[in-house]
Parts: structure tokens; sequence; C-alpha cells
């Protein structure tokens, strides 16, 4: 029998970083000492008072049975307890909120509820895959929305033109973001929300980064604008929050036809999120003062990477917020052939921008997922290199 994929995975872009991979192997074997700086995922273990929460529930058979679909009211009501402490946003918890198996998954799903094939989905270049497969899988049209430097990596919503608008149904924002590290100013939210309403496009927010920041202000929720709750729907992540990504567990919050709708989708897919990992959730999202202590690392690490790399001479283009680096290859070189070059010639792994779309060409993205020992011996070996 002849096996052959569906359309819909058959035409997927390419997985760029394959190369990389195979390099990285490579000098492992080799023996070679590499540091890597490209994963997005906290290197540091989930907090203790989560993993208690975790062991006691588990002990209790009420959690052994298959989960509510929209997930647990008390993890719900944590959700809606976290939006009201941190932004001053209120949130119904039995109507504005559904739990998830991670927000990649919320992500990926909601084009479902709300795509037809043909339809339009406006989504930033460069920016984070699901937004893009999520879309083809329905038989949406991705729509490019270029995050460029001298637009301080915010999408010019004027130059979408008409006929796009027409059919545009969604809107993917996503900040502090992954990979620019860029933060969105209040005007920006502002905007895109008069966007959302004007041309009856939903918006959906990804703030998965919004508990790492550097300033001394917290990165605003899209929720915290006036009528941002009439067309808008936010996705949070505990996976970088409290380095929880094995964990798979988040929540999105907003209006509830759009969140009754994702979930609509959720209860003919999957069957929730093990109740055990919700109660070590709730556990996680009543703590955030937990969050200042994670702060604290990485802004250690932030300061020691962005530092070095401008004394080596390095043109960083971005280090706002979320745990990245955003700099610019130098000048001659392609993403590509740089991330390359620092892996072979200095055993360093970084992530080539063009990975995140065809705007993500010309930068690399670095992650402080690695103590700063390990960042300083990184600089150490890029000394030079210029
Ligand atoms: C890591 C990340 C997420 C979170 O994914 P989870 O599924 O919650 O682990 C969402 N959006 C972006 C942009 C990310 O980088």
């Amino acid at each position: 029998m002849k096996i052959e994929l569906a359309d819909r995975i058959k035409h997927l872009p390419p997985y760029l970083f394959a190369e990389i991979d195979r390099l990285k192997q490579e000098q492992i074997r080799r023996g070679v000492d590499t540091i890597d700086l490209g994963v997005g995922d906290p290197d540091q273990p989930t907090p203790d008072h989560i993993i208690k929460a975790l062991c006691e529930a588990v002990k209790n058979p009420r959690h052994h049975r298959y989960p509510s679909y929209v997930g647990l009211l008390g993890f719900r009501e944590a959700a809606a307890q976290w939006m009201k402490r941190r932004y001053n946003v209120s949130i119904n918890p039995a109507t504005e909120v559904v739990s998830l198996i991670g927000s990649k998954e919320g992500i990926a799903n909601l084009p479902y509820a709300f795509i037809n094939p043909g339809d339009v989905v406006l989504i930033p270049s460069p920016g984070y895959p699901p937004y893009t497969s999520g879309t083809l899988f329905t038989g949406g049209k991705p729509y490019c929305l270029p995050l460029k430097r001298e637009n301080s990596f915010l999408p010019d919503l004027k130059a979408i033109p008409k006929d796009i608008l027409k059919r545009a149904k969604l809107i993917h924002v996503n900040y502090p973001n992954n990979p620019t590290s860029k933060v969105a100013p209040r005007s920006f939210y502002e905007e895109v929300v008069r966007f959302g309403h004007k041309n009856n496009i939903i918006v959906s927010s990804d703030i998965a980064y919004g508990e790492i920041y550097y300033g001394p202000e917290r990165p605003l929720s899209l929720l915290e604008i006036d009528g941002a709750k009439d067309v808008a729907i936010e996705f949070h992540s505990l996976s970088k929050t409290f380095n929880m990504t094995g964990w798979r567990i988040g929540f999105a919050v907003g209006q509830a036809d759009i969140i009754a709708g994702l979930g609509k989708i959720k209860t003919n897919i999957d069957s929730g999120i093990f109740e055990s990992v919700q109660m070590a959730g709730i556990a996680a999202l009543q703590k955030p003062a937990w969050t200042d202590l994670m702060r604290k690392v990485y802004q250690e690490r932030h300061t020691c990477l962005t530092t070095g790399l401008k004394k080596i001479g390095f043109d960083i283009a971005c280090a706002e917020a979320s745990f990245y680096v955003w700099m610019a290859v130098p000048r001659g070189l392609t993403s590509a052939t740089f991330a390359m070059k620092l892996l072979k010639e200095k055993g360093i792994i970084v992530t080539p921008g063009n990975g995140f779309g065809e705007y993500g060409e010309g930068y690399v993205r670095f992650a402080l997922t690695q103590e700063v020992k390990r960042l300083e011996e990184a600089l150490s070996r890029l000394k030079g290199i210029l």
C-alpha cells in the first residue's frame, strides 16, 4: 500500500532548523562543548510549591477520571483572579475562560472554530509557527504582517489592502514578542482593538512572555484596553511564567463567544487537562510573587549577554522583554550562514531568524536559557569574530 500524506501537511513550509539540528548532533558526537542558546525552554526546574500541589492532588482518586472539557472551575477561577490581580481585568470564570493543554494547543485550534476555507488570517512575520500551521490546516489563507525594525517590530495595520481586510476574520498579535522580544505600547493595542471593531476581525493576543520583562513597567494585557473584551481572546501560558513547559497547561480568556467556539472544538478533539496538573496550575497562579525570583534570574543573564554582545560590536536589534535577544547578523551573511558559522567555529547554537518567517531574515535569536557562566563562556568565544 502506498501511504500518501494529506495536502494540508504535504504543503507545510519546510522545517528550517533541520540542518542546524543535524550539525548540532554532529558537533556533540565529536565531543565539542556546545552552548545551546537556541531553545526557548526554561532551564530551571518547576518551583517546589507547584510540584507539591501535584503530588497531593494525584493521590486523590477524584482526579483520576476524565476531566471536564473546559477545565476545573477552580482552575478557571484562579485564572480569573490572576487577570484581576495582574491586569485589573474582570473575567467571568464560567463563560470567559477555557483551560488549554498548553497555549499552543489553543492557538492551533482557534482557526477551526472561526475560519472557513478561503478566509484570511493576519499573521506577523517573524512569528510563532502555529499561527500559520493552524491557519493552513483549516484551508484559511495566511496574510503576512511584516514586523520591521524601522516600525519598531509592530505591524503596519494601515498598509493592509482593502480586499484583504474584507476577507480577514482573525489577526494574531504576540507581545512580548517571540522572536523579536518587543513589547507593545498601549497605543498599538488601542489601534488593534479599534481595527478589530471596525473591520469585524477577531483579535487573538498571545502573552506567553507577559511575566518576563526587565524595565519597571509590566507589559500590558490586550484586555486592559477599553472595548478589547468585545473582540479579543488572549492566550496565557504557565510554561514560561512558572518553568512548566513539560506540564502542558495554559488558558485563554476573553470574549465569551470566542471562548465558547474554541471550547466546542476542544470537546471534539481532546478531553481536557489531567486534573492533578490543573490543581498544580492553581497553586502556581495563586503565588504570582514567585515570578519576581524568576525575573531576577533572567535579568542577570539579560544584562550579561546584551552588554557582552554590544562590547564585541554586534548590532542588537531589540532586547526589551521575554527571554530572547534579537540580533542583526553581520553584513554579508544570512541568518542561516551566520548561525552555521557560530555552530561550526564556536560551538554556539542560536536560532536563525528566517525560521520564523521571511521577515526574520537578517537576524538571529539568542535565548537566555543558560546560566551566566555559560553566557560568559559564549561571549569569550565570540570575541574578535567581527
Ligand atoms: C512558548 C510559547 C508559547 C507557549 O506554548 P505552550 O503551549 O503554552 O507551552 C506560546 N506562544 C509563543 C509565542 C511561545 O513562544
